[in-house]
């Protein structure tokens, strides 16, 4: 008798701990893909050639997800968002040019749905994109000093133009801080749900709050600033950033260069002070690191998407730490 009362005792026990763990929220990776590594601004357009970057993209997202991980991709616009300029000024004779932020909202539709239709074979869980807002400040002092060159260059000079370096003139527009991402409470319900959440395209889509909601605004914000924000506002454990190097360099570009493979917060920070990470480029990739660990997220991981399940495990890319 007693014998039986322990056996069902147990049985008990394994199922409640069978519901504890399924219950229990697995760790949540925000995973920022680079607009360079899905669609090469060197390389000339062609649909194909994103489609075949963002299958490859999703192999690796396919891993990361049998890891056991909840997933919330995030992903650059750059030379998408390039091109719809482009044939907007071929256009704009014909048809309407559209303001940047719908522009924008264009791209994360584009993006959406290419991954969406690579990731579904080959995950089980619901993938759903969701059209993002970023808040930014009217006050922001980019608004009064833009310096991010986005599209196709002119030989002459027009308005809401500046000349980028000797190439051209081209158009040049703010690159505020993202304050907040207007459907992060949506996010989270869906993460919640265990769905694969694809958001904050191209960092969002800027908008300014006002008395009766939001306005569109004329900036772009960076990825990998905005993919931080999306990471802090839902509480998630690793930030892994993908991009076209393999992991950061110490005296990139020089004859000293040097692999980063490990640093703490600190190291982290020292070297931004010492201008290691040009801004535009991989400087928002540290200094998002860097946010993201003061706001209680637990490693951030910068690598290429090819390393991106070596470097999850802890194996290669850069890896920054508390
Ligand atoms: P993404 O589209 O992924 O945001 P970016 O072009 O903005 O890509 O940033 C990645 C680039 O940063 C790399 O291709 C590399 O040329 C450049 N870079 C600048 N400084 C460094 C550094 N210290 N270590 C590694 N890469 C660097
Ligand atoms: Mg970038």
């Amino acid at each position: 008798m007693e014998q039986l009362e322990g056996s069902r005792q147990r049985k008990k026990e394994g199922a409640k701990r069978r519901l504890h763990t399924r219950n229990r929220p697995q760790s949540l990776v925000i995973i920022a893909l680079g607009g360079n590594s899905l669609l090469s601004a060197k390389k000339r357009f062609s649909f194909h050639q994103e489609m075949e970057n963002v299958h490859s993209a999703c192999l690796q997202i396919k891993n990361i997800s049998q890891l056991g991980y909840r997933i919330v991709l995030t992903h650059g616009n750059g030379p998408q968002v390039g091109d719809i300029l482009l044939q907007q000024k071929l256009a704009r004779r014909l048809v309407p040019p559209m303001p940047l932020d719908v522009c924008g909202a264009q791209t994360q539709g584009e993006l959406g749905y290419v991954i969406q239709r690579a990731l579904r074979p080959l995950v089980h869980k619901p993938i759903i994109t969701v059209l993002t807002q970023t808040v930014v400040d009217r006050k922001d002092p980019a608004f009064r000093n833009p310096t991010k060159f986005i599209g196709p260059f002119f030989s002459r000079k027009e308005p809401g133009m500046k000349k980028d370096s000797n190439r051209g003139y081209r158009k040049v527009v703010p690159s505020p801080e993202p304050l907040e991402i207007v459907e992060s409470k949506e996010i989270q319900r869906l993460v919640q749900e265990d769905f694969i959440v694809i958001a904050c395209g191209g960092g969002g889509i800027p908008v300014f709050k006002t008395a009766k909601g939001y306005e569109g605004a004329e900036a772009v914000i960076d990825k990998d600033l905005a993919s931080e924000r999306l990471a802090a506002s839902l509480g998630a454990h690793i930030l892994l950033i993908l991009t076209d190097v393999e992991c950061a360099y110490l005296d990139y570009g020089t004859p000293k260069q040097k692999p980063l493979r490990k640093l703490s917060l600190k190291e982290a920070e020292m070297l931004y002070k010492q201008g290691q990470f040009p801004p535009g480029s991989m400087g928002p990739k540290i200094l998002a690191s860097i946010r993201f660990l003061k706001h209680g997220g637990t490693r951030a991981v910068i690598t290429s998407p090819e390393k991106a399940v070596l470097a999850i495990k802890g194996n290669a890319g850069t890896e920054i730490t508390k």
